[in-house]
């Protein structure tokens, strides 16, 4: 396993609507564990494959409940097939975004249709956390990132201060 380097927006990459898998193989297995150890590493509880670079239909998910145990989630080709007309608000945050919070208002529920780690088809009723979690997964591989859901003047604000973060690292490298 080896931890890879998150993607920050702005980035081009993020952007890319990501390809369906054909074949579950090895090879897609050990960039699973590979997106898994990163998102550890990261302390995040979601983490796209495009977030590393690579335009595959692959999430990995750990909610790491209260326990701290580790149950890792995969999922390979997810789809929403059904969504609750209820919903709900969370404060979203994202690998991709360091920092930024926002107020996200998603389905509280959905159906989610996948290919798990052995290749099989699943199908899994995601509620709370896990919900919000799977659809913001599922955006990134739409090239979407949660403050597209964010009104002009609220992601430039957001925007600002992620370049400014960014200055601030350059300082503190050299
Ligand atoms: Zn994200």
């Amino acid at each position: 396993m080896a931890i890879k380097k998150i993607l920050i927006e702005p980035n081009k990459i993020l952007r890319q609507v990501s390809q369906p898998v054909d074949k579950v193989n090895k090879e897609i297995q050990s960039l699973m564990d590979d997106m898994l150890e990163t998102m550890y590493s990261a302390n995040g509880i979601g983490l796209a494959a495009i977030q590393i670079g690579i335009p595959k239909n692959l999430i990995v998910i750990d909610l790491l409940t209260k326990e701290k145990k580790k149950h890792p989630m995969y999922f390979i080709n997810p789809k929403i097939i059904k969504q609750s007309s209820k919903m709900s608000k969370y404060d979203e945050g994202c690998l991709s975004l360091p920092s930024l919070f926002a107020e996200i208002q998603r389905p509280s529920e959905c159906d989610v249709e996948y290919l798990n780690y052995e290749g099989k088809k699943k199908i899994l009723k995601a509620t709370g956390l896990l919900a919000t979690c799977i659809q913001h997964e599922i955006d990134h591989l739409k090239g979407i990132l949660f403050i597209d859901y964010l009104s002009k003047l609220k992601r430039d604000i957001i925007l600002k201060k992620l370049s400014k973060q960014k200055l601030d690292q350059k300082r503190l490298v050299i």
